[in-house]
């Protein structure tokens, strides 16, 4: 039960995550959370530093896709001009999106990673599926109202799993 939540590997940032290293691993596909992994929860718009990463992605083989709980407008805003796909109102940690996104993607559950900063949606989601997972350091300490219980229970959850061992890092 707990395992379920554990990640298979964690980074400080989505920029720490390389292209070439994913491939070593046999990954295809990145599906990616949007609020706090990429861009803080209250910055609308994309950077000049991640259509990069997104473009060193692509140039290398690998497909993206952006699965977000939050809504259209909140996420066609963020792509804006960069074409990089979307599935908003994901509804993560339920298997409905991810498995959209692996459909629409054409990949396999083993050709993907699943990043994002929240355990409780984005780790359980990709890990109950049988994704690879990868957690991030949030970008913003504050988060949207509605995402509060899910740090509460994201923090109970850490420590369990730091008391078992599981996990080597630090807040
Ligand atoms: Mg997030």
């Amino acid at each position: 039960m707990l395992k379920n939540f554990l990640p298979d590997a964690h980074v400080e940032s989505v920029f720490q995550i390389q292209p070439e290293k994913l491939k070593e691993k046999g990954i295809k596909g990145v599906i990616t959370d949007l609020d706090n992994t990429l861009v803080a929860w209250n910055k609308a718009d994309m950077t000049p530093e991640l259509l990069q990463w997104f473009n060193q992605l692509r140039d290398a083989g690998i497909s993206v896709m952006i699965l977000s709980n939050n809504s259209k407008k909140r996420v066609r805003k963020f792509t804006g001009t960069s074409e990089v796909p979307y599935i908003f109102r994901a509804l993560k940690p339920a298997g409905y999106g991810f498995r959209r996104a692996m459909h629409e993607m054409g990949l396999k559950k083993d050709d993907l990673i699943v990043v994002g900063d929240q355990i409780v949606t984005d780790i359980y989601g990709g890990n109950r599926l049988g994704m690879h997972t990868m957690l991030v350091v949030p970008i913003d300490r504050n988060d949207a109202p509605a995402t509060k219980l899910n740090r509460m229970i994201e923090r109970f959850l850490l420590s369990r799993m730091r008391r078992r061992g599981w996990m080597k890092w630090e807040d």
